[in-house]
C-alpha cells in the first residue's frame, strides 16, 4: 500500500498523520501525532524543526511516497512559499518549505494553505463529497474558508481567496480585526473575537448582573456562562452568531455553492449558536439558496491532513 506523510502546520500545533492509499485511492490516516509550533520562536526555527520531524517519519516510515503539507499563512501551491504569514506565526512568510524539506529527505513535497486544505478535505471525503461545489469555513480562533468546485479550489489572484473572517460587518463597527483594519467579522465571530468583543461590552454596559457576568479567557468560558444564563454572555453569542450567518448568506448568494460545510471550535458552541446562524442566513439569503444546506464538517482534525493528501495525489 503507498503512503505519504501529511502534516498540518498551525499557530499552536503542527499536527502529522501517516495517509495510506489503498487501490481504489481510498485515503486513511493510520498514525498521527503532533508537536508544538512555538512560533514565537520565529519562521526559520519553526522550519529546522519541521525539517527534523519529517526526516525522522522518513525513518519511521521509509516506504513514504511524498510529503503533503497544510500550513498556515497565504500559500503559493505551485512553488510550496508561503507568500505571506500574519503575527500568529512572526518570520513564517518567505519561508521556501517545500525545497527546505525536499532537499533533506529527498521527496516530493507539495504544500498547501491549511484553510484551502481543510476545504478540499472536506469538499471531497467529507460533508461535501455528494455535490459538486462546497464551502466551507472553519470558524476557530479566526475564521478562513475555501471554496472547491468541482473538486478545485479556488485560490484568487494572490491566493488569498478564502478569507472569509475578513468581511464587513455592522456589528463589528469599531472593533480591531487581526488584519489590522477594524469592522471584520473575524473580530467578532471567531473564537479570539467573541472573547474580546464581549469583555470590551462589559465595560461598556454597565447595567450587568456582577453575580452572572464577568471577564472572560476564551470562548468556552464565554459559551458556559452563556449555558449559565448570563444575559450579555447569550446576547454576545446570539448577535456574534447571526452576524456570521449574515455574511454566509452574503457569500452564498454571491457564490452559489452546492452545500455549506463548517467546522472549527465555534462551531462546538451549541444550539444557540447554531440557531442564530440559521436565523443571520435565512434573514439574508435569496430565494434561490435559501434551502441550501448549511451543515456541520465530518473529518475534524482529518480535513487539512486528507486534504493537503488529495492536493498532493492530484498532480
Ligand atoms: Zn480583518
Amino acid at each position: 500500500m503507498d503512503s505519504l506523510i501529511a502534516l498540518d502546520i498551525g499557530g499552536t500545533k503542527i499536527g502529522w498523520g501517516i495517509v495510506e492509499i489503498s487501490v481504489h485511492s481510498n485515503l486513511r490516516i493510520s498514525e498521527c501525532g503532533s508537536i508544538p509550533t512555538l512560533a514565537q520562536r520565529g519562521g526559520a526555527d519553526v522550519a529546522q524543526r519541521i525539517c527534523a520531524l519529517v526526516s525522522e517519519l522518513v525513518s519511521q516510515y521509509p516506504h513514504s511516497q511524498g510529503v503533503a503539507i497544510a500550513s498556515a499563512g497565504v500559500v503559493d501551491p505551485r512553488t510550496g512559499v508561503i507568500v505571506s504569514a500574519t503575527n500568529t506565526m512572526p518570520g513564517w512568510g518567505s519561508t521556501e518549505l517545500a525545497d527546505l524539506i525536499s532537499k533533506n529527505v529527498h521527496l516530493t513535497v507539495r504544500v498547501l494553505n491549511d484553510v484551502h486544505a481543510h476545504g478540499l478535505g472536506e469538499a471531497r471525503l467529507g460533508a461535501g463529497r455528494d455535490h459538486n461545489s462546497t464551502l466551507s469555513i472553519a470558524v476557530g480562533t479566526g475564521i478562513g474558508g475555501a471554496l472547491v468546485n468541482n473538486g478545485n479550489v479556488y485560490y484568487g489572484s494572490h491566493f488569498l481567496a478564502g478569507h472569509v473572517g475578513h468581511i464587513h460587518h455592522h456589528f463589528a463597527q469599531g472593533q480591531q480585526c487581526s488584519c489590522g483594519r477594524s469592522g471584520h467579522i473575524e473580530a467578532i465571530c471567531s473564537g479570539s473575537g467573541i472573547t474580546t468583543w464581549y469583555n470590551a461590552r462589559l465595560e461598556e454596559e454597565h447595567n450587568y448582573d456582577a453575580s452572572w457576568e464577568g471577564p472572560v479567557a476564551n470562548g468556552r468560558e464565554l459559551q458556559e456562562r452563556a449555558d449559565a444564563g448570563a444575559p450579555l454572555a447569550k446576547k454576545c453569542f446570539v448577535e456574534s452568531g447571526f452576524a456570521l450567518g449574515e455574511a454566509i448568506a452574503s457569500l452564498a448568494n454571491s457564490l452559489d455553492p452546492a452545500i455549506i460545510v463548517l467546522s472549527g471550535s465555534m462551531t462546538r458552541s451549541g444550539q444557540l449558536w447554531w440557531d442564530a446562524v440559521r436565523g443571520g442566513y435565512d434573514g439574508c439569503a435569496m430565494d434561490g439558496v435559501a434551502n441550501t444546506p448549511v451543515v456541520h464538517g465530518d473529518l475534524g482534525d482529518d480535513a487539512p491532513l486528507l486534504g493537503a493528501a488529495l492536493n498532493f495525489l492530484r498532480r
